[in-house]
């Protein structure tokens, strides 16, 4: 309840206070600061995946500014030997306002991105664009993209499907719970059904072969997921697991020290406010540090 409360004062919060507790996820303006931070992961024998943030654009203007950044990451990678790839939210790249500017904008970026042998995980948005973004996946494939990765979303009911339809694909898939707020006709609401889902998921892809990114910081999906490779004696280049920047720190190291492969989501830009208050309300008690800070109580 306080809670719900707190959340919705969050858009009059000042978005310079906002940012004092948001920049723990994010890696900074610049892309400078991606890769400072990814050489710092692989200092720990982790890995990223650099986003460009923003999404939801609307001109093609600036779809082609965003692609041109996400373009630019590319080149970072292959200049600084950066243990990364390249995430892209397709609607920053122009999915939005029309399916094929979009897709030839991300056709571009992923056509570059093999050239440089480099691999694009295309981010899951909303449900509107759920179907788009998996037709969008399959028609990369079909014109000779393989370079390129999923997100399926557990909270979605329709993910089991989906992963039966792309079968013949053997996609490579990031499974995550889903952050954004869906109707209930279409997606889980209760948190042990979500979780029930992520493992029926993560065991259907396990079954099928296909590589999975278990990206959760769910401790009982962690356990999931350790056991559910230990059962199928999958050798660590068939699975990883996936954290976001700035979440469960140390359990990430402990997972990276006992041998496993495992990638952070690393994502930079001045365009941080939306990513950023996503990741505050999944953390309610940083929120109440935000507004306690706003009216000065201790
Ligand atoms: C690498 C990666 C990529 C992702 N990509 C997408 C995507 O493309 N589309 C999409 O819809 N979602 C994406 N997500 C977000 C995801 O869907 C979840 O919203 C988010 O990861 C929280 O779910 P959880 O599995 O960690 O479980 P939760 O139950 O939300 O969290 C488990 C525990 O982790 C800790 N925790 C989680 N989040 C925070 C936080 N922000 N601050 C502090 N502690 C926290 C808490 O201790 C919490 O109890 C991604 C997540 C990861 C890790």
């Amino acid at each position: 309840m306080l809670n719900q409360l707190i959340l919705k004062t969050m858009p009059y919060v000042p978005k310079s206070i906002v940012y004092l507790f948001a920049k723990k996820y994010i890696a900074g303006p610049k892309l400078e600061d991606a890769i400072r931070v990814t050489k710092t992961l692989m200092e720990l024998n982790g890995a990223s995946t650099i986003d460009v943030l923003g999404e939801f654009v609307t001109t093609k203007e600036r779809a082609i500014h965003e692609k041109e950044m996400c373009m630019k990451v590319l080149d970072a990678i292959v200049d600084n030997k950066l243990n990364t790839y390249s995430s892209i939210k397709p609607t920053s790249l122009g999915l939005g306002i029309d399916f094929n500017f979009g897709y030839e904008n991300i056709k571009e970026h992923i056509s570059k991105a093999k050239n440089l042998g480099l691999f694009v995980r295309l981010d899951m948005e909303n449900s509107p664009y759920t179907t788009m973004t998996l037709d969008l996946y399959r028609k990369l494939r079909e014109d000779g993209l393989d370079n390129v990765g999923i997100v399926l979303q557990a909270y979605m009911r329709r993910s089991y499907d989906d992963v039966k339809s792309l079968l013949d694909y053997k996609p490579n898939i990031r499974l995550c719970k889903g952050i954004y707020v869906e109707a209930e006709s279409i997606a889980f609401k209760g948190f042990e059904e979500v979780r029930e889902n992520y493992r029926s998921l993560l065991d259907l892809m396990l079954d099928n072969n296909l590589y999975v990114g278990i990206a959760t910081h769910d401790e009982a999906l962690i356990q999931y997921g350790l056991d559910a490779v230990k059962k199928r004696n999958l050798e660590k280049n068939q699975y990883e697991f996936q954290m976001l920047l700035g979440v469960r720190e140390n359990r990430r190291n402990e997972i990276l020290n006992a041998g496993h492969n495992l990638r952070v989501y690393v994502p930079f830009g001045d365009d941080w406010y939306g990513y950023s208050t996503r990741r505050l309300k999944e953390n309610p008690q940083m929120v109440g540090h935000i507004v306690k800070s706003v009216f000065g109580i201790n």
